[in-house]
């Protein structure tokens, strides 16, 4: 079993990074291979696991040039990067001459797909070609939702994007899941978000929920994800439970458990 799958949501800040970086690493953790690939401009997937911007083999290069897709590996044993480095944000203009512009990405994990279990895409907070590359060469879409602040605000933009890219690019694309991030459980407001959402995605919706933890903050600046920083945190544990889960709704039983490894 292989899987690609585009952590998306056009929306800024509600964990999408946060949540590739430490569930790839959960997942890797219970003995997956896993490629994680950095389709973000900002680049904070690719520092979030200790690269520094400015390599000069990154996924533009490789979108836009002839090049293979340049694979690091990670302080996590089984999980490997993609990085994107500065020039990425001009892809979203260079790409738009190519041919075939939106299945670039596609046709570059073709080649390495069969080497991995998982392989999670970071997406940018839109919904530009960098995006569309993701959903096209993607098998699901996990989507995270900050559960404090209009999370269902925007979705149906998100939402329509998909059908469209189901009644023409990617006519397979599926909903892996809907994970709940950020969420505290001492206001009213995200339990109160957090029934809404589950009412419209129903049991897309894990029933693991990722709490609002600062080491899932602090971990970036380290360039660890939370597992390696702080594996005992209520951050590392949630992540944790939710590669589990993942892996659950998958037929594929976790070969091993993170907190043996960690
Ligand atoms: P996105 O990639 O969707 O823009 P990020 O994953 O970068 O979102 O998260 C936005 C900010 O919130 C980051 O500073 C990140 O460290 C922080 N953050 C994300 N998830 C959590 C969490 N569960 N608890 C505390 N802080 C979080
Ligand atoms: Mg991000």
């Amino acid at each position: 079993m292989s899987k690609i799958i585009a952590v998306s949501n056009q929306k800024g800040g509600v964990g999408k990074t946060t949540t590739t970086i430490n569930l790839a690493a959960s997942l890797a953790m219970a003995d997956q291979r896993v490629l994680v690939v950095d389709m973000d401009p900002q680049g904070n997937l690719t520092s979030g696991l200790g690269q520094k911007s400015g390599a000069e083999h990154t996924v533009y290069e490789a979108l836009l040039g002839d090049e293979d897709l340049p694979v690091l590996q990670t302080a996590v044993d089984k999980l490997h990067l993609v990085p994107a480095g500065r020039h990425l944000a001009a892809a979203e203009v260079e790409l738009v001459s190519i041919e075939e512009r939106e299945r670039r990405l596609a046709r570059l994990l073709e080649a390495v797909r069969q080497r991995y279990d998982f392989i999670l895409i970071d997406t940018p907070p839109s919904l530009g070609l960098l995006t569309l590359n993701a959903l096209v060469a993607a098998d699901t879409v996990l989507i995270p939702l900050h559960c404090e602040y209009f999370a269902l605000e925007g979705l149906a933009d998100l939402m329509a994007t998909l059908s469209r890219i189901r009644n023409g690019l990617n006519p397979a694309l599926d909903v892996e899941g809907v994970v709940l991030t950020m969420f505290g459980d001492r206001t009213n407001l995200g339990a109160q978000v957090a029934r809404e959402i589950r009412e419209f995605f129903e049991s897309k919706v894990y029933d693991t929920v990722i709490p609002r933890n600062v080491r899932l903050a602090e971990a970036p600046s380290h360039g660890l994800p939370v597992l390696l920083y702080d594996p005992r945190s209520r951050g590392a544990e949630a992540y944790v439970a939710l590669a589990h889960e993942l892996l659950t709704r998958n037929g594929a039983a976790p070969r091993r458990t993170a907190a043996a490894k960690a």
